[in-house]
């Protein structure tokens, strides 16, 4: 296995947990995380609850990594409401999530945001998880690889200098939340795709960088979708809410990289 592709399993609270039953869930989290080495597990509290689920994981001595939802792309100023990359720093934040589709959706975040937000999150020292992925009219009318061909350029073109992307995620947008998990088929195959444009940037990037499905993944359908050759991960909404079926996928992840180190 190439261990910069180490399997990542990532909770979204989303605008849940976000007080001290946070930092229950985490640290059910990172006991379930602690037996399982061979997976890289991440939580993404909502911004209340950062700094103090980072400070239970630090007296938990546990690597479990902490993510942001979201981030300005300003470092700081006049921006009511706003949280800016190195606030997310000093919170314990190592990860943040930027382009989520809520945030494209509900907030009118477009490519050139999610690129400039992703710059500076690099510049804070923050590694971007950056969510790509296509509206169900979008697939039905056979747009998929377009719609996440654009996406991913808009990134790519903004990458600079930067030894690597962080990692991508590639959610269906029809598929979050919904309890309509893309089949595993389906979603490697776009996942090839996103890989092939990753390498026709660098071979590096196609070789390292980690795509992760995300919609509707849970314990019981993660194995097909995580089996798959370009599918290195997850990203995890409703049922990262539950340590136990949480929990679940994380074997499923640790179970298929012990078999891959076998064979
Ligand atoms: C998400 O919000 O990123 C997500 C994948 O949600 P769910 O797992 O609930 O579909």
């Amino acid at each position: 296995m190439n261990p910069a592709r180490r399997p990542m399993i990532a909770g979204n609270w989303k605008m849940n947990a976000g007080g001290a039953d946070g930092c229950d869930l985490a640290t059910g989290v990172a006991r379930v995380a602690a037996e399982h080495d061979s997976v890289d597990v991440l939580v993404a509290p909502p911004y209340t609850a950062l700094a103090a689920v980072s400070h239970a994981l630090s007296e938990d001595k546990s690597d479990l990594a902490v993510a942001a939802q979201n981030m300005h792309f300003e470092e700081a100023g006049a921006y009511t409401g706003e949280v800016s990359a190195s606030m997310l720093k000093v919170a314990g934040a190592s990860w943040v999530i930027l382009g989520h589709s809520e945030r494209r959706q509900l907030f009118g975040e477009t490519d050139e945001l999610v690129a400039q937000k992703m710059t500076a999150a690099f510049g804070a020292g923050l590694a971007p998880i950056v969510c790509i992925g296509e509206l169900l009219e979008e697939r039905e009318a056979g747009q998929t690889l377009a719609v996440v061909t654009r996406q991913l350029k808009a990134v790519l073109d903004e990458l600079g200098g930067n030894p690597g992307l962080g990692v991508v995620a590639y959610e269906p947008v029809w598929a979050i939340g919904t309890g309509k998990v893309a089949s595993p088929e389906d979603a490697q195959e776009v996942h090839a795709h996103i890989r092939g444009l990753l390498s026709e940037a660098s071979a590096d990037l196609g070789r390292d960088t980690r795509i992760l499905y995300g919609g509707s993944m849970k314990g019981t359908n993660a194995e097909g979708l995580l089996g798959q050759a370009d599918i290195d991960g997850g990203l995890i909404g409703g049922a990262s809410l539950k340590a136990d079926g949480f929990g679940k996928i994380i074997e499923v992840a640790s179970k298929l990289a012990q078999q891959e180190k076998k064979d």
